[in-house]
């Protein structure tokens, strides 16, 4: 699994997720058969929780893969929404299209192509929740445009930001990740003291981190 958590802890936690049904399952299924990355079903649940109650109306994710994290969203929205979602790879956004298009929440989620570092300058809207889960090296400068797009009372949720535990112990890192891990240390130095807002690092699935803008900025 990943070092962020004993296994026993992961593993049972991970048991205890109700099992997916429908959509959800065959994406889950196409994902571990062609080895693509989707969020965990711990952190998936985190994300369920969050959007139950921050009840978001505009959400942006950078990282779409086949889709999986966008429907899920979507599965735990309600009234008005609309999902935004980055992503550079031209088969994940196939795949991803396919799927959105056989979903009842497909005309409500659309997908910007191309690098999100050259994409991000063309959005103008402002979101109420942004979901980082692409390139980790690349948080830093996904987290600058994302903290112009943010609404005040808005929240930054970042996967996989402690890196199968690299990011906590130089134990763990292997040479060809140092550059990640410490671009990721960066990050995380840098959303813990942002003024203006409050963040959380939780050692859930590979490491998961909010952060909040504050409403009186
Ligand atoms: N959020 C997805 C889910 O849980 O279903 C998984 C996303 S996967 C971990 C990361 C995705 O980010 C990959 O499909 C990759 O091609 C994409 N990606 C990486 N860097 C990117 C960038 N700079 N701009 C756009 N997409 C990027």
């Amino acid at each position: 699994m990943s070092s962020v958590n004993e296994d026993y802890i992961t593993s049972y936690i991970r048991d205890i997720v109700p099992e997916k049904c429908g959509q959800l399952k065959m994406m889950e299924d196409y994902a571990h058969q062609n080895n693509v990355p989707i969020i965990e079903p711990e952190v998936g649940q985190l994300i369920s929780v969050l959007l139950k109650l921050h009840k978001p109306k505009e959400i942006l994710e950078v990282g779409t893969a086949i889709g999986y994290s966008a429907l899920l969203m979507a599965q735990n929205l309600h009234g008005n929404w609309n999902i935004t979602t980055m992503e550079k790879n031209p088969e994940m956004i196939e795949k991803a299209l396919e799927y959105f298009q056989e979903s009842p929440y497909g005309d409500r989620i659309r997908i910007i192509e191309g690098d999100a570092r050259e994409t991000f300058p063309h959005l103008t809207k402002k979101y109420d929740f942004i979901f980082l889960d692409a390139a980790k090296g690349q948080y830093m400068e996904f987290l600058r445009f994302a903290m112009d797009l943010l609404e005040p009372g808005g929240l930054i949720v970042s996967d996989n930001v402690l890196y199968k535990g690299m990011v906590a112990s130089d134990k763990l890192v292997v040479r060809r990740k140092r550059t990640i891990v410490n671009r990721l240390r960066e990050f995380l130095e840098h959303i813990n003291n942002m003024q203006g807002y409050t963040s959380s690092v939780l050692p859930l699935g590979d490491g998961v981190a909010l952060t909040f803008k504050e409403d009186l900025i």
